[in-house]
């Protein structure tokens, strides 16, 4: 039978791969690491004792792909998710606290309320906001809406966030995107997906499982290393060590970070340039009567951090956009945030002596610069390298930026292009 070969078990790959045995075809999955995920994982840290994700992942409820791949592979309960939209934000500057309420229904009556909407901001402010989602050219999320409060205290943090590049040079049609998908569809598109374990335990293991049980084979340590073409298809595949067993009807799927798949398809353009991804896991037991109690993050303002979360016997905390922060010591790192998170939490102010224990986790290509120039070079689906291959994966051409739910739509792209092969 025919084979899809499938390189790559991020969640670009697992969506491929999910798509194609549903439909029946025969897939095996090539993975060079250990373990499933690529850049959404979770491991044990000895040194902390504790098992933590290599970085907070903030999914929404109207990531719509996100959620029928938490469907098909039945890890609904995996997720702790709020009946209702509640963003906690924190000034660690000024010291101000308050929560953004978004109301469930698509009209934003929520706006009309200084109760639930950003402290002294203007109505016309929203509207403002708003049009940012219908913005198609190359306007920077830094030119494309007044940068009065609502900007500061929203756009510009939520923005770094969804783009993970700065706002002087993060395109607003890629943010755009994102507030049109979820805030502009109020409440019950923005509620919070927390992973009640980790990343692993609710978007990896249980497509890993779903996959297995549909009869797909997934090969760890098994790094493709070249790909024979010729007359414009791949005729054979080899392992770092040895030859793979090819078909004369087999397809692939790539669903490699860019430079990979560069590597692997000469010629093939794709984005080149990247941003770091820190994140900072400090060992402590968030008291959950707490400032994050209910909602379990809270999103920072004014201070290096974007968001920090609550988990199990540790607190965790971004940094976005952080190419120039990359190169600091991880000691450095963790004591230019811990006293922002001191103050989040409402910690005493001496606990600001008293850095617990930490790990760093530096994510150095974390995601594509979401920049004009990067996103010119995000290719479609299908390639001209090979007429026999698929691409797949956040840097693809989704329209979203690199997020999971556009891993995860790549990923279901590529396979319905395969299936017509
Ligand atoms: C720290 C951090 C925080 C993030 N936060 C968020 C967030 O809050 N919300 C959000 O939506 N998204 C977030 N993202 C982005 C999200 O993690 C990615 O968009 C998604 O995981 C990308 O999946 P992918 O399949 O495209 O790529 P990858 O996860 O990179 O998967 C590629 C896979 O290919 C494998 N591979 C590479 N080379 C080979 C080879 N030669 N042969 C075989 N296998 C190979 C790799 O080992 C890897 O498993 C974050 C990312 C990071 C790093």
């Amino acid at each position: 039978m025919n084979k899809v070969h499938v390189i790559g078990a991020g969640l670009s790959g697992l969506a491929a791969a999910l798509s194609l045995t549903a439909n029946g075809r025969s897939v095996i999955i090539h993975e060079s690491g250990p373990v499933a995920g690529g850049r959404c994982r979770s491991y044990f840290d000895k040194d902390l004792g504790l098992r933590i994700d290599n970085g907070n992942h903030l999914l929404l409820s109207g990531n719509r792909s996100a959620m029928a791949y938490i469907d098909e592979t039945g890890a609904g309960d995996a997720f702790d998710t709020p009946s209702r939209a509640v963003f906690p934000f924190c000034d660690v500057q000024s010291g101000d606290r308050w929560a953004l309420r978004p109301n469930m229904g698509r009209f934003p009556w929520w706006i009309f309320s200084p109760a639930r909407r950003v402290p002294n901001t203007r109505l016309s402010d929203y509207w403002g906001m708003a049009r940012i989602a219908r913005i198609d050219d190359e306007t920077t999320v830094g030119d494309s809406m007044r940068r009065g409060r609502l900007y500061w205290r929203l756009l510009e943090p939520i923005a770094v966030a969804a783009l993970n590049t700065s706002t002087q040079e993060g395109l607003a049609r890629l943010f755009g995107v994102v507030i049109r998908e979820t805030l502009m569809r109020g409440g019950s598109a923005c509620r919070p997906m927390l992973p009640k374990q980790g990343l692993s335990e609710a978007l990896i293991d249980p497509a890993i499982a779903t996959l297995r049980a549909r009869g797909a084979e997934i090969r760890f340590n098994s790094r493709i290393a070249e790909l024979a073409i010729e007359s414009g298809r791949i005729v054979a595949m080899r392992g770092t060590n040895e030859a793979i067993p090819f078909g004369p009807s087999d397809t692939v799927i790539l669903a490699v970070p860019p430079w990979v798949a560069a590597g692997l398809l000469p010629g093939l353009v794709a984005p080149e340039a990247f941003e770091a991804i820190l994140n900072i896991h400090f060992q402590h037991e968030a008291d959950p009567a707490g400032p994050l109690g209910q909602a379990g993050f809270i999103c920072l303002v004014s201070g290096t951090a974007e968001w920090l979360f609550m988990k199990q016997g540790h607190v965790s905390v971004t940094i976005s956009a952080a190419n120039n922060m990359v190169d600091e010591t991880a000691r450095a790192i963790a004591s230019l945030v811990w006293p922002n998170v001191v103050d989040a939490l409402g910690l005493p102010e001496s606990a600001k002596d008293n850095m617990p224990a930490f790990r760093v986790i530096k994510e150095k290509r974390a995601t594509f610069a979401a920049t004009a120039a990067q996103d010119k070079r995000r290719p479609g689906t299908r390639t001209d390298r090979a007429a026999n291959a698929a691409l797949a994966g956040d840097w693809t051409d989704t329209g979203l930026p690199a997020t999971i739910e556009g891993a995860i739509r790549s990923g279901r792209a590529a396979a319905d292009f395969v299936l017509t092969l």
